[in-house]
């Protein structure tokens, strides 16, 4: 075992398992800490970067906002710095932070992964975990923080669908101990406004644009609505060029080429679809009008506590302004199960097959459900999960053909007699 002393601002040693890499990124590469299974160490690679780095992480330690309880008080929702690392010369090393178990928020988009790593598998359960992300960006705005780096792989999220922001020594924040404004350096250019792409600061407005990229990611089930080959000559090249042009699948379908086995935006809640059009047009070229955090959390959880249960399969979910499940025509048509059913789970003779009749099942409405309660102290209570039952309807239909069996029953047993 090869063991690093540092030390904290305070002169306590850390020692840190330098042997046993946890993760890297472009900056350093994290290690576990000795005598603590709760933190872990992030050193930085560029000695000379990190000697810049000095003075914005001690201001940035100095902040608390580890405290806030978010929509959980048991989880930890920012894995902010908690100290600095200094060598034997006082030389600035890393941080330390929480290590928190959980899977980068992309991971969540694959079919065959997503029901080993949540409880509850369902299109209802992401957003449930947009809904959160869009609270976590609200609460640290609320506290004058920029995210900057906005992007799913800074986004962890556990098997309950809490999230927690990784990487915040990037952030842009002022300190209150001096009034110096350290800003935010980083940000990925798949989630970027169009305004910081042509050079202009990060911003709370920047961050927003990136949250409403990434909620429509989740919920389109992986697809990046600035993403594609535009039908502009010349085509397109990236998503950054996508966003410079303004070309987006959801508001502005036809600037892409059409892919056949895309979702398309009639699936989505239409409060929703008003939320990604207030972001990607009105917003476009005015910031200020892109919906905050909590506008997003709001409708999304309104949105979460309105969807249908499918009779086919437990794991279905799909918003009630829909005539029958999404997921059982995507079936039919073809594109298989975005969500299979746990492999106990018997599946009813009548399931729609690839190419099969897309019949209209019977859908198991939640609406007995308690409306979302709202928010306190920006705490949620847990949503209930999607439960397929039979309807009222089904119920009287099978005591009837009881009860006729029952008197042809006795019929034969008197006639007999
Ligand atoms: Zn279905």
């Amino acid at each position: 075992m090869t063991v690093l002393t540092l030390r904290t601002l305070t002169g306590r040693p850390v020692q840190i398992l330098v042997d046993q890499e946890i993760g890297s990124g472009a900056e350093g590469v994290v290690y576990p800490v000795a005598d603590s299974p709760h933190v872990c160490a992030k050193l930085y690679s560029d000695f000379t970067r990190a000697a810049q780095l000095g003075p914005r992480m001690e201001a940035l330690t100095g902040l608390s906002p580890v405290l806030w309880g978010g929509d959980c008080p048991e989880h930890l929702h920012v894995a902010w710095p908690r100290t600095t690392l200094r060598d034997h010369s006082g030389q600035l090393r890393g941080v330390v932070v929480p290590r928190i178990d959980g899977t980068p928020m992309l991971r969540l988009l694959d079919p065959g992964r997503r029901a080993d790593l949540l409880d509850e598998a369902t299109w209802r359960s992401t957003f449930a975990v947009a809904a959160r992300v869009g609270r976590l960006f609200d609460m640290l705005h609320g506290a004058g923080v920029v995210i900057g780096d906005v992007s799913p792989s800074n986004v962890l999220v556990d098997r309950h669908g809490h999230v927690t922001l990784l990487d915040c020594d990037g952030v842009q924040f002022t300190d209150p101990q001096t009034g110096l404004l350290h800003r935010g350096e980083k940000f990925t250019p798949e989630y970027a406004a169009p305004e910081v792409l042509d050079g202009r600061p990060l911003s709370r407005e920047h961050d927003l644009f990136g949250l409403g990229v990434m909620i429509c990611e989740l919920i389109m089930e992986g697809q990046h609505p600035f993403g594609g080959v535009s039908t502009a000559q010349p085509p397109s090249e990236s998503v950054e060029q996508n966003i410079k042009h303004h070309n987006n699948r959801v508001t502005r379908p036809d600037r892409l080429v059409p892919s056949a086995d895309a979702l398309t935006a009639e699936i989505l809640p239409g409060k929703i679809l008003d939320l990604i059009r207030q972001c990607f047009e009105e917003g476009y070229e005015r910031p200020e009008r892109r919906p905050n955090g909590r506008a997003w959390a709001y409708e999304l959880d309104q949105a979460a506590y309105q969807m249908m249960g499918c009779r086919y399969n437990p794991r279905h979910a799909y918003h009630r302004s829909s005539v029958a499940c999404v997921w059982c025509a995507r079936i039919v048509a073809g594109y298989g199960d975005h969500f299979p059913p746990p492999a106990d789970w018997t599946m009813p003779l009548d399931a729609p097959v690839r190419g099969g009749l897309m019949l209209a099942p019977a859908p198991t409405t939640l609406s007995t459900y308690p409306a979302p309660p709202a928010p306190v102290n920006g705490r949620e209570a847990a949503p209930p999960a999607v439960v397929p039952s039979r309807s009222s309807k089904q119920l009287r239909t099978i005591a009837l053909i009881a009860l006729i069996a029952l008197i042809v029953l006795v019929i034969i047993v008197v006639a007999a007699l």
